[in-house]
């Protein structure tokens, strides 16, 4: 349906179904859970999910994990993390299974497992070491971003990256700002996802070299200026804030949408002035200077 013919990363369904605190029972086979929809109960364990995301043919397939809340005791926390990594095993088992089957349709789909372990770094720390003996197609740090501080973030990612294998890739999930991406960078991390650029674009918050403009401000009724001089955008080469605002306080749908191609293509620009930044050798700089630039305010 989507005719997308580049790569596709699928969740696993693991943090959505633990976001449904009161609905869910989680056991060692896996969690059952009550459709927020009508209220029937559906399990999902790690077989589940691999079947449900071999079955989508995505490019990487997420493992089956448990999402802990960050209020959540050091105690259950390390009950978790130890089962977390039970579903791995059995994560891994059944992709091998699957990709080994004549009819699947990405046979080559590839596996990331998740480190978990709350604010807790040696919980995080042993965690790491255990899940990358898998040697596994990539690692991902989950749980971070919901509720912690962003030192505290920017720690645990620094403490448990080294733990992982260097010559895979290491995704951050759900993160973050272009600041919090600049950041986990400097520590290791090479890839993300996040809600924002599309999200924040629907309501009219657009991010620039200069920091995040929201063009519902009565400020830019009468701009005739682009989102972002030089941009290179759709929105940017053809419209002024002025009429993406008024697009927006009319509720038309083009506002938001011309705001979220802005915003995802200020995304994608910053992680290639990254990608070449990094093989300069002058990432340093690249960061400092772009960090910099955000904290900036533009002239009126
Ligand atoms: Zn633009």
């Amino acid at each position: 349906f989507m005719n997308w013919d580049k790569p596709i990363l699928t969740d696993s369904g693991g943090f959505q179904v633990f976001s449904l605190t009161s609905l869910r029972k989680i056991k060692e086979e896996g969690v059952y859970f009550n459709s927020h929809i009508d209220g029937h109960k559906i399990f999902m364990g790690p077989e589940e999910s691999m079947q449900i995301q071999s079955n989508l043919a995505s490019t990487i397939a997420m493992a089956f994990d448990e999402c802990p809340s960050s209020l959540a005791t050091r105690e259950y926390i390390q009950n978790s993390v130890d089962r977390t990594k039970r579903w791995l095993y059995r994560c891994k088992a059944e992709m091998q299974r699957l990709n080994s089957l004549p009819d699947t349709i990405n046979p080559n789909q590839m596996l990331f497992g998740i480190n978990q372990g709350g604010t807790f770094a040696d919980i995080r720390i042993e965690h790491a070491k255990a899940i990358s003996e898998l040697d596994l197609d990539g690692y991902a740090l989950g749980g971070l971003a919901v509720g912690e501080t962003h030192e505290e973030m920017y720690h645990i990612i620094e403490e448990t990256v080294p733990y992982l294998p260097q010559n895979k890739p290491t995704y951050l999930m759900g993160v973050g700002t272009p600041a919090n991406i600049l950041e986990a960078v400097d520590r290791g991390v090479d890839f993300f996802d996040c809600v924002y650029p599309s999200r924040n674009g629907r309501h009219g918050h657009v991010y620039t070299n200069h920091g995040k403009l929201n063009l519902f401000n009565a400020k830019f009724e009468l701009d005739e200026r682009p989102i972002e001089e030089g941009c290179g955008c759709p929105a940017c080469k053809n419209y002024s804030r002025a009429y993406i605002r008024h697009l927006l306080k009319a509720k038309e749908m083009l506002g938001m949408r011309l705001c979220v191609l802005h915003n995802l293509y200020f995304y994608n620009t910053m992680m290639e002035e990254i990608r070449e930044a990094i093989e300069e050798h002058r990432y340093a700089s690249y960061k400092k200077a772009k960090l910099e630039g955000f904290e900036m305010k533009e002239e009126n």
